[in-house]
This record gives C-alpha cells, sequence and structure tokens, in this order.
C-alpha cells in the first residue's frame, strides 16, 4: 500500500489556511506521440496555500491517468471539498488514491521557501531524439553542443525497421556517449528479446520500459509481465529500467521487494509519496533516473529539487523537455547538456501562479 507524502505542517496544526487553486489546460507547442495517440495539452492543477502569517507555497498536480494516477477531475474535486479555508488536518486527509495531488499539497504546504540544499552544483541532462530515421541528423548538432546522453524512443515503427537502425544511430553518435532506449512497454517477449541481443556490446546505458501491461487488464497479466521484465533483466547484459511501472510509492516498494536489478525512472510528480519513496529506494542502493512528467517550470522545479537532493550515483536527467509549451511561460529550463542547480533554485512559481489569472 502506498502511504501518502508526510505534509510538513507541524507547526500549524489548528492555524487556518488559505487553499487556492488554479487549473490549467495548455497545448504543447508540438505534440507529443505516446503509445496511446497523440497528446496536444497538458491539464493539471496549481495550489497555493497561504497561512495565517503570510508564508505562501506553491505546488503541481499533474496527473497522467494512462499511468494510473488520479484524473484532473477526481483531483478539482477533492480540492472544491477542502475549500478556500481550510487546515493541515483537513489537507492530511486527503486519500492516498489522490497521489499527484497530495504531492501538490505537500509542496505548498511546506509554506516559506528556504530553498534546498543540493549534493552537486549540476547534473547533466539527456539529450531527446525523435523516433525512427529523423533521429539520425538530431545527433551531430546536440553532440556539437555538448550532450554526451541521448534518449531515442523506439517501439513506434516497425520493429526490423528501427533495430536496421540501431548501428546508424551508435554510429553518430560521439565518443564516449551513451544511448538510451525507451519502447514504453510496446514489446511483446520476442520483441524485447531481438532487441536486448542487439543492444548488447553496443553503446546502449539502459532499455527502458521494453513491456508493460496497464493496472486495468488485471492481477494475471501484471504479473506476467512482471515475471518476464525480471526473466530480461536477468538474461540479457544491457541494463532494463522501469518507468510505466512506477505509479506512486506502493509500486516502488513492490519492485525493491522484488528484487529489480536495473534502473528505476522515478518522476517526482507522479510518486506521490516522494520522500518516503526516495529514502527507500536510497536505502537499497538503487539506479535512479529523474525524468519530467511534463509538468509545467513550477512542478519541474519541485521534482529537480528532489533529483538534486538524490546522494545516489548522479544519472542524466530526463528533462530535456524544453521548450514545449506553446506559452513559454509555462516551460521550465530549456534542454541544455547541463542544469545548474542555482537555475532550478531561480524558478519563480508565482510567475507561473499569475501566468494562469
Ligand atoms: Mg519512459
Amino acid at each position: 500500500m502506498s502511504r501518502g507524502p508526510r505534509l510538513v505542517f507541524a507547526d500549524v496544526m489548528g492555524m487556518k489556511l488559505r487553499l487556492q487553486y488554479r487549473r490549467y489546460r495548455l497545448p504543447f507547442r508540438v505534440a507529443v506521440r505516446t503509445a496511446h495517440g497523440w497528446w496536444r495539452d497538458r491539464e493539471g492543477l496549481i495550489v497555493r496555500i497561504e497561512e495565517a502569517g503570510g508564508a505562501v507555497g506553491y505546488g503541481e498536480a499533474a496527473p497522467i491517468p494512462h499511468f494510473g494516477t488520479e484524473t484532473v477531475e477526481e483531483a478539482e474535486a477533492a480540492l472544491r471539498l477542502l475549500g478556500e479555508w481550510t487546515n493541515a488536518e483537513a489537507i492530511a486527509a486527503v486519500p492516498a488514491r489522490l497521489g499527484c495531488l497530495r504531492h501538490a499539497l505537500a509542496a505548498a504546504g511546506a509554506g516559506k521557501d528556504h530553498g534546498t540544499a543540493a549534493t552537486r552544483a549540476h547534473l547533466g541532462v539527456a539529450a531527446l531524439l525523435s523516433a525512427g530515421r529523423d533521429a539520425l541528423a538530431q545527433i551531430a548538432p546536440r553532440a556539437e553542443s555538448g550532450f554526451r546522453t541521448f534518449k531515442w524512443k523506439v517501439g513506434v515503427g516497425d520493429i526490423a525497421d528501427e533495430l536496421a537502425l540501431l548501428d546508424d544511430v551508435c554510429g553518430a553518435l560521439p565518443p564516449g556517449a551513451k544511448l538510451r532506449l525507451d519502447a514504453n512497454g510496446a514489446w511483446d517477449r520476442r520483441g524485447a528479446e531481438r532487441w536486448l541481443e542487439r543492444c548488447a556490446e553496443r553503446p546502449v546505458e539502459f532499455v527502458e520500459q521494453p513491456c508493460f501491461v496497464a493496472v486495468a487488464e488485471g492481477e494475471t497479466a501484471r504479473r506476467k509481465i512482471e515475471d518476464l521484465l525480471l526473466g530480461l533483466a536477468g538474461d540479457f547484459p544491457t541494463p532494463l529500467a522501469l518507468d510505466e511501472s512506477l505509479v506512486g510509492g506502493g509500486d516502488v516498494e513492490h519492485w525493491i521487494g522484488a528484487g529489480w536489478p536495473g534502473i528505476f525512472v522515478v518522476k517526482p510528480a507522479l510518486l506521490g509519496d516522494v520522500s518516503g519513496s526516495l529514502a527507500r529506494l536510497a536505502k537499497a542502493k538503487a539506479s535512479v533516473v529523474f525524468s519530467s512528467a511534463l509538468e509545467t517550470a513550477l512542478g519541474a522545479r519541485a521534482a529537480l529539487r528532489v533529483a538534486f537532493g538524490w546522494s545516489g550515483e548522479p544519472r542524466a536527467l530526463g528533462f530535456g523537455v524544453y521548450p514545449m509549451f506553446a506559452d513559454a511561460r509555462f516551460d521550465g529550463p530549456y534542454a541544455a547538456p547541463f542544469l545548474r542547480h542555482e537555475d532550478v533554485e531561480a524558478i519563480d512559481p508565482e510567475a507561473v501562479w499569475n501566468a494562469l489569472s
């Protein structure tokens, strides 16, 4: 069972809090192609909590229902129920099932913003490559600007066509560069095996989510895929990463318990109990890649602070997504080979809030 995030309200229990929210629907500059079709705009909620003493905090709930999170409607209904004047006890009682909303409330409830400590001054960022042959022309300019980790979407076109391109993509990489492959769960066992046979002895850092079934397909199907993923991870030398398989702290706990030997792709916006899950991952000495959930700058700031606070082995961030929104006021830091902690701290959450008025 996933616990909710720890809500930091110890000093304001019983105190009245002003809770406001704004719902957004923001078109992407370019529609995002997913296993569920084209994704044209991002929907979510920005929450603002003001304490009686005047301290203000902001948080973002950016659910992705096809990952298994709540919907924006469900999160908004819970906010309406809390009302504009509420208190820490009522906020703490928001059900754990509304993980994205609880994450937003926890971030906003931290109140006055003192900034966060970072374990390092900068982190690398992975360059995103388009699916298919388009990737080939994108590598040289990104390598030129300094990127050394590249992420290529696979599982979109015909499997044999994509496999035939792998050597061209690897050949176009600069010396010492690493390639991440993200299949978004598109392959069956045979497809995954064909790819993993081919990835051995190539500069592939990991293969993300080779196979997946949604919760809705039932417990038996889910357990079968879990066994398949664990089997593939044991049979091939290229590490595997879980992304779609991780929604909420319960999944993190589950996969640690199952002895997952690969990487955990952590989208802090979708985790619900971020601090609890990260403590668990740290204790298990897990390999973690922090990744965007295509949130606004406000949510990105919260997620990136988590990444900068991680004391485990640093891996390139999956945050090379901006510019992403048609309205640039909502974009996080633009994709560059490195992201500095000070650039994260410079993001102004109030500007995002004001842009929605
Ligand atoms: Mg992924």
